[in-house]
């Protein structure tokens, strides 16, 4: 049975990059990246960088986004980035809410739904990222936790579900190598795609995100409600990041 929502593969690389080694990963992305394939690949890269990732995979197969959005439009808000000017710069995407700009940027999980709406109003599709810590894990509350980050987001309503995808990242399994087993991430995807489905909105592509490298992918894509994979260190490998989308 082919599955029913297009593949998603994401790198976020995060503050990571330079001009040259930019333009070497990209031009690798670009050799290897199928056109018309069966799985959509993207990049979200570093503000400073979004100019260059423009200007060398305009025409391609291969999209692009940033990795935070500020929920103003303009003003006085020095160092804040608006999703008008990441439309400029032909961004797809924005990652909203990762779980190190939850942690380092306190940032709630109101606040990461004004950003998805600040994304959706100027056309960028937003990735909002979801996932519990160990503690949390382990004391039972996985799924409350992942309800909580998502219910302001669920209140945008179908409309605005239908325009986003949601990444599960378990925070004990990014940067970590550890990587939660694909019985593990589908029960979490499964309880996501209830709560998307009960809005309406059950089509809403849900990636997986947490150590994913091309030797744990294909597990964890054959599961029915993993539709792709947020991928941070193993996107700065070209080569690993195409043996992802492959697998
Ligand atoms: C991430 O940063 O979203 C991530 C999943 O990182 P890593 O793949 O390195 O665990």
């Amino acid at each position: 049975m082919s599955h029913p929502r297009k593949r998603l593969v994401m790198g976020n690389w995060k503050m990571h990059g330079s001009l040259q080694d930019n333009a070497a990963l990209l031009g690798a992305l670009l050799s290897g990246a199928v056109r018309g394939g069966d799985t959509e690949l993207a990049v979200c890269v570093p503000f400073p960088y979004l100019s260059q990732t423009q200007a060398l995979l305009s025409g391609s197969p291969v999209s692009w986004g940033a990795q935070d959005v500020s929920i103003h439009e303009r003003g006085a808000y020095t160092g804040e980035t608006s999703a008008a000017m990441l439309a400029d710069f032909g961004c797809s995407w924005v990652l909203c809410g990762h779980s190190e700009r939850r942690a380092m940027h306190a940032e709630s999980s109101s606040l990461v739904a004004a950003k998805a709406s600040s994304a959706l109003a100027c056309g960028l599709s937003p990735v909002v990222c979801v996932g519990e810590t160990l503690p949390e894990r382990d004391a039972g509350n996985a799924e409350r936790v992942i309800g909580d980050q998502l219910d302001p987001v669920l209140a945008l309503g179908a409309g605005a579900l239908g325009r986003m995808v949601i990444a599960y990242e378990p925070v004990w399994a990014i940067g970590t190598g550890r990587t939660a087993t694909p019985d593990q991430a589908q029960a979490v995807h499964a309880f996501i795609r209830a709560a998307l489905s009960r809005r309406g909105a059950g089509q809403t592509r849900i990636l997986y995100g947490g150590s994913v490298k091309a030797a744990n992918a294909a597990a964890l894509f054959a599961q029915p409600d993993i539709d792709g994979a947020l991928v941070g260190g193993a996107s700065l490998v070209a080569d690993e990041f195409l043996k992802i989308a492959a697998a």
